[in-house]
């Protein structure tokens, strides 16, 4: 099926053809209709479905075929992360380039003069996070009184980010009469609530459920001690061919410990987290699509929302503890038809989270056996003493040989 099936408009065809789109999502060919039919829509997809164009594309139509238009704001997009808003006003941008129509973008951690110009400067489409909106309507920069279509993106993540509350209390200022659209990776009960509350008869869409584990993604395991997987990270980019991989850790401070380690080792590495200024996560991440750097080592939250085409590689340093996480995270590679690699480390500490993973997406990921730290994979650290004893190598430490026989230096208060 081809875009201009779905009634789109020639400017938005156009500016669709310019981006390399040729077929419509699976998402897109089922929602695009019934946003521009102006139903509310529940629908269930993850980032990587194509879900950002399916409602981008059908409000760009709708506020086109409006023209002139009225001053006001008449599009609010909330998304939880700064990089998912920017990239949906990006998204914005090509999508709407022939059209004319008005968009800007507000998230927190920067400086509000930008955001508040652009505001004077009229927007039609408003790409917010929760909390920056909160503020800056409560400054008077921001009125939604001409709202026609409020767009609730990755409710499930709002709920795990913490920003339920600030959600709500956004609905609660919306004109009553408008468009609804609702995205959700997940269906938790509370968000299921919320649903029920904000649509009124909406229609469903509902792309790759969460338990089905992208099939195009190759997924493989290797059991290691969690002493040992800053060298089995190591030992796997030696490998030329990962020329790219997204490193995903549980912690901030894993992540910051994990890019010290591969800068030691001549490997352009940087972290993504919540403690990074805005700056530094947007320089990291530009740094990533262009080449600069090799390895981006990013916790879940972070992760959210990046939109790196073609992503060849993830590595989960970290098995998440939640089950869906997994899904997410994989999920960022294998887009739009390319074939991806999920890598994943699992110490004894994780055989938990392993049969959570696996039990959720139906399937036993292959483990790779032959591997320089396959002997002291099973055991748990710090070991128990008898179990030390036991085992038939003395366990590593950030100190000792490496597989190739090089002197590795992990510590971080070390240096060579
Ligand atoms: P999203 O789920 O909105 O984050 O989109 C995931 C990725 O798919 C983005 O890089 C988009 O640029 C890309 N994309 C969206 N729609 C299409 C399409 N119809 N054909 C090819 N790529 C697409």
């Amino acid at each position: 099926m081809a875009f201009s099936k779905l009634e789109i408009i020639e400017p938005i065809l156009k500016a669709v053809a310019a981006e390399g789109y040729t077929i419509p999502t699976p998402i897109q060919q089922q929602a695009i209709p019934l946003v521009l039919q102006r139903k509310d829509l529940l629908g269930c997809a993850q980032t990587g479905t194509g879900k950002t164009a399916a409602f981008a594309i059908p409000i760009l139509q709708i506020l086109h075929e409006q023209k002139p238009l009225a001053v006001g704001i008449k599009v609010l997009i909330l998304t939880p992360t700064r990089e998912l808003a920017i990239q949906i006003d990006e998204s914005f941008a090509a999508y709407g380039r022939y059209t004319g129509i008005r968009h800007t973008v507000i998230f927190g951690g920067v400086s509000q003069q930008n955001q508040t110009n652009a505001l004077r400067r009229g927007v039609d489409v408003l790409v917010a996070t929760p909390g920056r909106l909160l503020d800056l309507m409560s400054q008077g920069f921001i009125h939604l009184d001409k709202l026609q279509i409020f767009v609730l993106d990755e409710a499930d993540r709002m709920l795990d980010m913490g920003f339920i509350h600030d959600v709500k209390k956004i609905i609660a200022k919306l004109p009553a009469k408008r468009q609804t659209l609702f995205f959700s990776a997940t269906m938790p009960p509370e968000i299921q609530k919320l649903a029920n509350v904000l649509l009124t008869h909406p229609a469903k869409v509902e792309v790759t459920p969460p338990s089905s584990t992208v099939d195009k993604i190759g997924q493989s395991l290797y059991h290691v001690g969690k002493m040992e997987k800053p060298e089995l990270l190591l030992h796997l980019l030696e490998n030329k061919e990962i020329k790219t991989a997204l490193v995903f850790t549980r912690t901030k401070h894993g992540a910051d410990k994990v890019v010290k380690i591969l800068q030691r080792h001549n490997i352009r590495a940087a972290a993504i987290h919540g403690n990074k200024s805005q700056n530094a996560r947007q320089g990291a991440l530009t740094d990533f699509k262009n080449g600069t750097l090799r390895v981006l080592v990013a916790t879940d939250i972070a992760a959210r929302g990046i939109d790196i085409d073609e992503l060849a590689h993830v590595i989960n340093y970290d098995l998440p503890n939640v089950p869906e996480t997994y899904v997410h995270r994989i999920g960022r590679t294998g887009r739009a038809g390319n074939i991806g690699t999920a890598i994943s480390f699992c110490s004894a500490e994780e055989r938990t989270e392993l049969k959570d993973i696996q039990k959720l997406i139906d399937k036993t990921i292959s483990v790779i056996h032959e591997h320089p730290f396959a002997a002291n994979a099973h055991v748990a650290a710090p070991a128990p003493v008898a179990r030390q004893q036991q085992s038939s190598k003395p366990r590593r430490n950030f100190n000792s040989q490496a597989g190739n026989g090089q002197r590795r230096n992990y510590g971080a208060q070390r240096s060579r």
